[in-house]
């Protein structure tokens, strides 16, 4: 019954701790999650309201499969304003979610045997995408010693005449690090070289911290900008998660194969979500800056936190709101790690299996800062045992 594709893609490895956390709260322990992949907070109040406004105006019909153009219009405004991109408004596309623009541009860029470099660890559904376009995913890895980012050495290393693609993801999730202008043009001179393409994943954008610039690799000059795909969305930024609202912008024929994919697929974003993600770009921004500042200071806290615990290793993030940590000397797989610190302690983390390295477990402060220091007080607690 089922196809060979689909035969391919691994079932999620954090479905494992999560479904066993959820069961715990259920029976009534005091579980602290620092599991979450998205935002605490509500989506802000006039993004909302900009939602039942556009549901009154009847907002509510089928629209073009690649966005309202009015959305597509600002995205395309917000791209040259905060990136530095020029793209016509024909040039982005809207999606469900950054999920979808990633989605549909692997399936229209790779050939069957194609070779896509995904550095590790990697946001989990990378290398299922590739797989689900018959593409081959190569891994490489990065490690502690170089801030977990690939090296233009690596990158070029790791190429074979079949590789066509990368999947480049900053700030990223699951370490957090965020890329610098000077380790993106080495990278992109090593991407031209090879004539290679990139897919730049920036949901994380907004969310960067103690001065730190994000920049899109595709701003780094002509010649890279026509080979880079910018995906992006609202769901991280502005709380936005279940609106389902992403974008993909770049070449305009690999946007319109895009476009004309998701046509046969899914068609339009939610109409009246798109009115939503047109305000949360056009209104004010203060809440956005709120959230990152909340963020911030919560990252400082688990930080310090993480830093006083023995055998345990990491590289302070400088965006999303994840903390990447090596806990290799343990000497514990990351499933053991994370399943005892849950069992033990009732504290949830992912194991770094899911991202593609069993020696690291990902630690989220999209939670309250009550929870972080009672948990990190557990998890400590867990650790001090353990050495
Ligand atoms: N890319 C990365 C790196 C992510 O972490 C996520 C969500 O967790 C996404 C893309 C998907 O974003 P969206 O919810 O907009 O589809």
């Amino acid at each position: 019954m089922l196809s060979e594709r689909i035969l391919q893609i691994q079932p999620s490895a954090t479905l494992e701790i999560t479904a066993r956390a959820q069961a715990m709260r259920a029976a009534g322990l005091d579980v602290c999650s620092f599991a979450a992949g998205e935002p605490d907070f509500d989506t802000p109040a006039f993004i909302r309201e900009a939602v039942k406004t556009a549901l009154d105006q009847g907002k509510t019909r089928y629209g073009p499969a690649a966005g309202e153009p009015v959305l597509r219009k600002a995205i395309a405004q917000k791209l040259h304003q905060d990136n530095g991109l020029t793209y016509e408004p024909e040039q982005v596309f809207v999606t469900n979610g950054c999920k979808q623009a990633l989605y549909n541009l692997v399936q229209v860029m790779i050939q069957p045997g194609d070779e896509v470099l995904i550095p590790a660890p990697y946001w989990v559904s990378y290398p299922e995408m590739v797989r689900l376009a018959g593409g081959v995913p190569v891994l490489v890895t990065t490690s502690r010693e170089t801030d977990y980012k690939i090296t233009p050495t690596q990158l070029a290393q790791a190429v074979t005449p079949r590789t066509r693609l990368l999947m480049l993801n900053s700030p990223n999730n699951p370490t957090g690090v965020v890329y610098c202008r000077e380790e993106l043009l080495a990278l992109a001179q090593e991407i031209l070289r090879h004539d290679l393409w990139v897919i730049a994943d920036e949901i994380y954008e907004k969310l960067v911290y103690d001065g730190m610039e994000h920049i899109s690799i595709a701003a780094l000059g002509r010649e890279i900008y026509d080979r880079t795909l910018v995906c992006n969305g609202f769901a991280k930024a502005y709380a936005m998660t279940g609106w389902r609202v992403g974008y993909g912008a770049g070449p305009q024929a690999i946007i319109t194969a895009a476009a004309n994919l998701q046509g046969h697929s899914t068609s339009n974003v939610c109409t009246f979500a798109q009115h939503g993600a047109l305000a949360a770009l056009q209104g004010p921004q203060e809440e956005l800056h709120r959230m990152r500042q909340v963020f911030s200071e919560r990252r400082r806290v688990m930080v310090d936190w993480l830093q006083t615990m023995p055998g345990l290793g990491l590289v302070p993030p400088a965006g999303a709101f994840y903390i990447w940590v090596d806990m290799r000397a343990t000497g514990l797989t990351s499933t053991q790690f994370c399943q005892q610190v849950l069992e033990q302690y009732q504290v949830a983390l992912v194991p770094g299996r899911a991202f593609g390295d069993d020696q690291h477990v990902r630690l989220s402060y999209a939670t309250d800062l009550a929870t972080i220091e009672k948990g990190m007080a557990r998890l400590a607690a867990y650790v001090g045992n353990l050495a």
